[in-house]
């Protein structure tokens, strides 16, 4: 299916690496023209490299920055606009899980966790809600997880902030409208650099990859019988993201191999 991606510049927070990068390069290889960031610079320029050979120099920014620094994000709200020359599209991806339950969960993890999953929504959606109302079809993805819906308890704090994060899409879906559509995925468990190094902390070393990745997949009892790969949030993404969900917003889109206990 034509997304309609070609020449719109999509702008993804978290880009570096897991399932921001594959989103990043399915949306190259849909036509649009991608900005994006992270903290970490080596590995950001290495990716932005690679991509601008495969793509074009001229359909790839990439600078590096926390997305919970609200002047830098501003920033490159500016440098977007000035070499793109306005912004069709906004996912915000970047982020981390926390692992901790009631019990061992500071005041000062509370709010450091809190910071983290609003501002990461927040900084983002403030520094390109005007550009975004100029595109005529303006859409933001949250890339939000199932916590938001069905929390864990030993990720409490991250469960408690994803379902605010829920919450507050929601109100904005209604709130920019008609000029820009907010919708949201729900993410389950997705084989990314955040599960390589819950992997590479494992207790049995003797354990393989595949081995630990499907008994993950076992104790979690995920119908699909495995973690999904970066590259399947990513399609749902870039539709959510692109004209061909013109008609999609306030939506939550699950992608979890069919984990959630819901109806
Ligand atoms: P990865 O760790 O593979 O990628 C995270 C990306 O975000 C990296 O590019 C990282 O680069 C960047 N990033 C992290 N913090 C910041 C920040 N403050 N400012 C700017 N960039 C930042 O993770 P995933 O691909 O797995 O995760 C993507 C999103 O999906 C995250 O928000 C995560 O919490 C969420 N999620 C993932 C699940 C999974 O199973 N994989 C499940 C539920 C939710 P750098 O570190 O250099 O900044």
């Amino acid at each position: 299916m034509d997304l309609g991606l070609t020449d719109r510049c999509v702008v993804v927070t978290g880009g570096s690496s897991g399932i921001g990068l594959a989103t990043v390069r399915i949306l190259l290889e849909d036509g649009a023209r991608v900005a994006f960031c992270a903290r970490g610079a080596e590995r950001l320029e290495a990716v932005a490299a690679e991509l601008a050979d495969e793509y074009g120099g001229d359909r790839v920014l990439a600078r590096a920055f926390s997305v919970l620094d609200p002047e830098a994000v501003a920033g490159f709200a500016e440098e977007v606009w000035q070499t793109f020359g306005g912004c069709d599209a906004l996912v915000t991806n970047a982020g981390q899980g926390r692992v901790s339950t009631y019990a061992d969960t500071s005041d000062a993890d509370w709010r450091e966790e809190l910071e983290l999953k609003f501002f990461s929504q927040l900084h983002p959606i403030r520094a390109f809600e005007a550009v975004l109302r100029k595109s005529g079809q303006g859409a933001i993805v949250g890339v939000n997880s199932l916590l938001a819906l069905q929390p864990e308890p030993h990720m409490v704090c991250t469960s408690a902030a994803r379902a605010g994060v829920q919450n507050l899409l929601k109100s904005l879906a209604t709130e920019l409208a008609p000029d820009i559509r907010v919708n949201s995925i729900l993410l389950g468990l997705v084989d990314s650099a955040q599960w390589q190094r819950r992997y590479e902390a494992r207790e049995d070393k003797a354990q393989t990859r595949e081995d630990w990745f499907a008994a993950l997949a076992r104790a979690k009892r995920i119908p699909l019988g495995r973690l999904g790969r970066p590259e399947e949030p990513a399609r749902a993404i870039a539709f959510l993201a692109s004209p061909a969900s013109s008609y999609i917003t306030g939506a939550k889109l699950e992608i979890s191999g069919g984990v959630s206990r819901f109806a």
